[in-house]
């Protein structure tokens, strides 16, 4: 199966994802870990990321499309995977259809993960404590919810438009929002 996965920041992107690689044995792949990855390795690509990702804004898309291809393009994706974090702009949608088109591979579903705005500061603040990502400070957050309202957001109505979209509220537990998203895609 091919999924992304969709929301604002501190909906549970991640969390879901990561159960979503365990009950259907296809990998999560985050482009914000494949950059944090890289930044913590300072490697050409994590400089290059850097200044984008400090200050709560997009990196590039050439550069993100281009790790996007060469993970798909990796062994343990060929029978799928989950997308969290891409496509975050429209280009990006372009971007990754070409790709798909290329690998003969369509996507299956959309997911998107809703919930309020209270509950998203409240688990952006307990995640900044516990993991200290140095993009969860306060400003950076509201930066990353603005990028996020303008840029990101309007993509739910292309993959609604497609007829692909999965929408799923992700206020309460996590076993029992991962229960409604297995449930969905059956
Ligand atoms: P995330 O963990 O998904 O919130 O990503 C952390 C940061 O990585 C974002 O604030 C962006 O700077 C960068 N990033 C992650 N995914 C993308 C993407 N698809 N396009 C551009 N930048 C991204």
């Amino acid at each position: 199966m091919r999924l992304l996965i969709m929301g604002p920041q501190g909906v549970g992107k991640g969390t879901q994802a990561a159960l979503l690689s365990k009950n259907l044995d296809i990998p999560a792949i985050s482009t914000g870990d494949i950059f944090r990855y890289n930044l913590k390795n300072e490697t050409p690509l994590g400089l290059e990321a850097k200044a984008f990702i400090d200050k709560g804004l997009l990196v590039p898309d050439e550069l993100t499309n281009k790790i996007v291809k060469d993970r798909l393009a990796m062994d343990d994706a060929k029978n799928g995977w989950i997308l969290d974090g891409y496509p975050r702009n429209e280009s990006q949608v372009e971007a990754l259809d070409v790709m798909l088109k290329e690998l003969g591979t369509p996507l299956d579903h959309a997911i998107a993960l809703n919930a309020d705005r209270s509950v998203l500061m409240e688990r952006m603040q307990k995640r900044a404590e516990i993991e200290g990502r140095a993009d969860d400070t306060p400003e950076i957050i509201a930066k990353r919810l603005d990028v996020y309202a303008h840029e990101t957001a309007p993509l739910i109505d292309i993959y609604r438009n497609r007829g692909l979209l999965v929408e799923i509220d992700s206020t309460g537990g996590i076993e029992s929002i991962s229960k409604n998203i297995l449930a969905a895609l059956r």
